[in-house]
């Protein structure tokens, strides 16, 4: 059988419709061949974590979602299946009955654990469980936090913890411009919270921070950001780290954090502490989170590989809530090799790999592929370097005999599962951002799966 011509199109399948699977779907169309792109996501609304991941109040960067939708409108090869999750409503042998190849580009959807004790205790959330309910994904919905408290601590340093930091710092007008949900919205306008701490394991030459999101602590109307001035004394090895050409990132952090040490108190409500050199070793309570025991670090090792090694020296401190993020993990799916180390799929330039055996046929992109780092624009050259994989091996793809998904929609159908259509979306995003518009917002989510998929049937698009 020949595929990828103009009367067989090559037929794949991506799993996940976040940053990844669009890139991919993009440079599958931009390839010589005739391609058929079907993407299947677990929700019935597409854009992964740019719609539940990135911070509501960065609208700028929501927008990216223009550009992927462009994808799908823009090529009549494209499809979305919402509402369908591979492992569970499909099987992946399903899937590769009807498709010559399959992209997983399925995200990195749970958190690494802190492994202290205390670590489960009532007031220790995930950043990943608040993240998602303040942004509206359904999974986080029935979640409460209780921000009837003084004193928040953060562990890590990366831009979700600053995301985090910021959402509980920001006031009600600062966040009404958002698009966070009306309930989160409510809970924060209600919280008590004044003190928010911000804690990393290593030293400021070593944050993770990007320097728009460290700049914007310094630029709260109701908070103030408080450096230990002892906390920017660098060692040696940091000093040569900063003088390193390639580390303009640090740099700027570093200017910034001096910044913020030399600052006298300005007695806003609100507190921002960042912290460094301090890790949690156990999370103190009765019953809840009422204080946290830190060990106080040094650092060791040769300059770009410094690490954080524990002191005989510990400290307690009093604490409401404490949220981890400290990264994230893929979640293994039924016939797919999975890498429980670092919580990836394994694969080589994206083919995954079983066994030390390649897998022609089955591919990874994204948070899947190469683990959670990387801001949206990471994953435009990662999906590219697989496409570019998948269409090296093209001679050794074993053809899927069902050359469309007929069956496996009548599979959905049967069991019952209401399958969501690009238009459809758009008659969800429609419907959002008439609700937004209402309340000067630039959309009100639609939070529960139910009410999206009503919201789905609803034609509101002239
Ligand atoms: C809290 C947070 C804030 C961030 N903020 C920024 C930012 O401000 N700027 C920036 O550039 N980057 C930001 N990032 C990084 C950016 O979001 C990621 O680089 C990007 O989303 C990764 O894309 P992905 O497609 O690999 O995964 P995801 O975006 O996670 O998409 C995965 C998709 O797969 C679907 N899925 C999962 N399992 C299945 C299944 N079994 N069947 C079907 N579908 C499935 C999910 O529903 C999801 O839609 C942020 C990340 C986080 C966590």
């Amino acid at each position: 059988m020949t595929v990828g011509n103009d009367t067989n199109p090559l037929r794949i399948a991506i799993i996940g419709a976040g940053p990844s699977g669009f890139y991919a779907a993009e440079s599958l169309f931009k390839s010589h061949l005739n391609v058929k792109v079907d993407v299947y996501d677990r929700l019935p609304t597409p854009y992964g974590l740019l719609r539940g991941g990135v911070a509501p109040d960065h609208q700028r960067m929501k927008s990216v979602a223009k550009a992927y939708e462009r994808i799908a409108v823009s090529n009549p090869n494209f499809s979305f299946y919402g509402n369908v999750k591979i492992g569970k409503d499909i099987s992946v042998d399903d899937l590769r009955n009807c498709y010559d190849a399959l992209i997983f580009a399925c995200g990195a959807e749970t958190d690494k654990k802190l492994g202290i004790p205390g670590e489960d205790l009532p007031g220790s959330y995930t950043a990943t469980e608040f993240v998602g309910w303040y942004n509206g994904h359904p999974d986080y919905q029935s979640r409460s936090f209780n921000l009837k408290c003084k004193i928040a601590y953060i562990i890590g340093q990366g831009n979700v913890s600053i995301d985090v930091t910021r959402i509980l710092a920001k006031n009600d007008a600062e966040l009404s411009e958002s698009d966070i949900t009306a309930v989160a919205q409510a809970a924060l306008a209600d919280s008590g919270i004044q003190e928010i701490h911000l804690v990393g394991r290593r030293g400021p030459a070593q944050s993770a921070f990007t320097e728009l999101e460290i700049k914007e602590m310094g630029e709260l109307e109701d908070a103030e950001p408080v450096v230990n001035p002892a906390d920017i004394e660098l060692n040696e090895a940091s000093h040569l780290e900063l003088e390193d050409e390639k580390n303009h990132k640090a740099r700027k952090n570093m200017h910034i954090l001096r910044e913020f040490a030399a600052l006298s108190p300005a007695g806003k409500k609100k507190k921002v502490v960042i912290h460094f050199f301090e890790s949690p070793i156990e999370l103190v309570g009765n019953g809840k989170v009422e204080a946290i025991r830190l060990v106080k670090n040094r650092l060791e090792g040769e300059p770009g590989n410094q690490k954080a090694i524990a002191t005989d020296e510990t400290i307690e401190m009093p604490c409401d809530m404490v949220f981890r993020s400290v990264g994230y993990r893929g979640i293994p799916i039924e016939g797919v090799p999975f890498d429980e180390r670092r919580g990836v799929f394994p694969n080589t330039d994206g083919r995954l790999i079983k066994d030390d055996a390649p897998m022609y046929g089955m591919y990874a992109v994204g948070w899947i592929k190469r683990g959670p780092s990387g801001v949206l624009g990471s994953n435009k050259p990662c999906s590219a370097k697989t496409v570019e994989t998948l269409i090296s091996d093209i001679a050794s793809l074993q053809f899927a005999p069902a050359r469309s998904n007929e069956q496996l929609l009548e599979k959905l159908k049967n069991a019952g599962v209401d399958v969501v259509s690009f238009t459809e979306w758009q008659n969800i995003d429609a419907l959002e951002v008439e609700a937004g518009q209402k309340v000067g917002k630039p959309r009100e989510k639609i939070t529960i799966v139910p009410e999206l998929l009503a919201a789905a049937k609803t034609a509101v698009r002239s």
